[in-house]
């Protein structure tokens, strides 16, 4: 293949090869790196980048991995042999902000925390926020159909977007949705398109709605004698017709673990919850939260100021990076209808006896979304058996439970195995079927997600 004549004569942005392909571009944060190595990097500058990537890969007989900055827990942006990574993040203008019908048009590789913190000085937010809002794009963002903290009352990535440009298989560059709040004219393409990851088209660009910015904010924060209390308070909290703008839980080794991580010492000892109230009825709201969490622990805090609000979310945050300082982890991120976040908890502890696994809870409470995570110690083959049993007894509890295998970072590699047994058959070959139809040569991620 003669790339440097026949494809980085044509494209303004980057074009590597082989060997000088970084080898970060192989996996994502899942850790998840296939065989062989990719055979050529695109960091497209432009739309027309992306375009002509595509319709190179596909005369070259080159799968597509679209990568926005590689931070997915599914192994969904990870490339091996045979393949053509297409890093999308230098697409990272805002194009437009439109404070009087509260939306805007960003291209892929804009972060939320940029896209929010533009938005502040107009007196909105954008709301989702994941995690990962500072180190991931909106495209990848809407790729997995991203949650967040804030999702329990503004929604997940996809509850924000109001359409697309995509680049199809063909090259053809496809405009999904409006810029209206509503509208229904036609099947709705932005909805298929996200929470693809990256197995249907290449998102290059999204108007999504921004929402005013919330007048106050009430912090909540919490501890539990242990995490089955903390969850039971979590479940009663939504029960008692309250809206929070977050509800965070961790159970006390992950607490542990992030403070020490953070180097931060407090007495606080066991399971934790995090929950804010906004908006004008935010002191109304918190009231209530508190209230109910009263019922289950006299040690909580109201009110907490702005900086001690920013350390307790710092607690959270710091969680999974705390842990994955132990070795290998198994990131899990199950959800469970909110009456049952309890239930789940308590199971997650017995399949960690029954399979003699370190497994640390903490998640999204408000959306019943826990990650429970499995730390693997290096080098201990006997620990990656016990963790893979452990996983799948997470799964099966999930599902029994009524839930999901993943609610928010999707199915990527990690999780291909275990979708038929939530889907089924029939949901399954639907599906496949709407993948061909867009992509009928297998461009996009294959391998990946069906
Ligand atoms: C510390 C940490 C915290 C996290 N917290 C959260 C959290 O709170 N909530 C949450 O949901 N996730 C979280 N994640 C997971 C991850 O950040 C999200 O899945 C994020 O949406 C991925 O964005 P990315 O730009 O890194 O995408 P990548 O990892 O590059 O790609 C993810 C998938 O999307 C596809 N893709 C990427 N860009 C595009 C595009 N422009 N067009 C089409 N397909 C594309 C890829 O092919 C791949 O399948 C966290 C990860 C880390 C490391």
């Amino acid at each position: 293949m003669t790339v440097s004549t026949t494809l980085a004569d044509t494209i303004s942005g980057r074009v590597l090869v082989g060997d000088d392909i970084p080898v970060a571009y192989r996996a994502d944060r899942s850790g998840n790196r296939p065989d062989g190595e990719p055979r050529v990097l695109i960091i497209a500058a432009n739309v027309d980048d992306v375009r002509r990537a595509v319709s190179f890969a596909a005369d070259a007989g080159l799968s597509v991995v679209v990568r926005g900055a590689g931070t997915g827990l599914a192994g969904g942006a990870s490339a091996g042999t045979g393949s053509m990574v297409l890093d999308v993040s230098r697409l990272d203008r805002i194009l437009e902000i439109s404070p009087t019908d509260e939306l805007a048009v960003v291209e892929a590789g804009v972060s939320a925390a940029v896209l929010d913190d533009a938005a502040r000085r107009h007196g909105l937010r954008y709301a989702p926020d994941p995690a990962s809002a500072a180190i991931s794009t909106i495209g990848g963002n809407i790729a997995t159909n991203a949650g967040g903290l804030r999702c329990v009352k503004y929604g997940v990535t996809g509850d924000s977007v109001l359409g697309l440009n995509v680049v199809l298989a063909d090259g053809r560059l496809l405009t999904t949705g409006r810029r209206t709040v509503k509208g229904v004219a036609g099947f709705d393409l932005t909805s298929l398109f996200t929470g693809s990851e990256g197995t249907l088209g290449v998102i290059v660009s999204a108007t999504v709605r921004l929402q005013p910015l919330p007048v106050r904010t009430v912090t909540i924060a919490a501890h539990f004698d242990d995490v089955e209390a903390a969850a039971s308070a979590a479940s009663a909290v939504l029960a008692a017709r309250v809206r929070p703008a977050m509800l965070e839980l961790l159970d006390a080794a992950s607490v542990r673990e992030a403070q020490d991580f953070l180097g931060v010492r407090t007495d606080a000892a066991g399971a934790f919850i995090v929950a804010q109230t906004d908006g004008f009825g935010a002191e109304a709201e918190a009231e209530v939260v508190a209230a109910t969490f009263r019922e289950f622990t006299s040690r909580l805090t109201v009110g907490a100021d702005a900086a001690t609000a920013d350390e307790l979310l710092a607690v959270r945050r710091a969680a999974l990076p705390a842990l994955q300082r132990h070795g290998r982890v198994l990131i899990e991120d199950i959800a469970v209808p909110r009456s049952r976040i309890a239930d789940a908890v308590r199971r997650i502890t017995e399949i960690a006896d029954r399979h003699a696994s370190r497994i640390f809870t903490f998640g999204h409470a408000g959306d019943g979304n826990l990650h429970p995570i499995i730390v693997i110690p290096e080098h201990d083959d006997a620990a990656v058996e016990r963790a893979e049993a452990a996983a799948d007894a997470i799964f099966s509890t999930a599902l029994d439970l009524g839930g999901t295998i993943t609610a928010e970072h999707g199915v990527g590699v990690l999780k291909r195995r275990w979708l038929e047994r939530e889907l089924g058959p029939d949901s399954v070959e639907i599906q496949r079927r709407v993948r061909d139809a867009l992509d009928p040569g297998g461009l996009f991620n294959p391998g990946k997600v069906l």
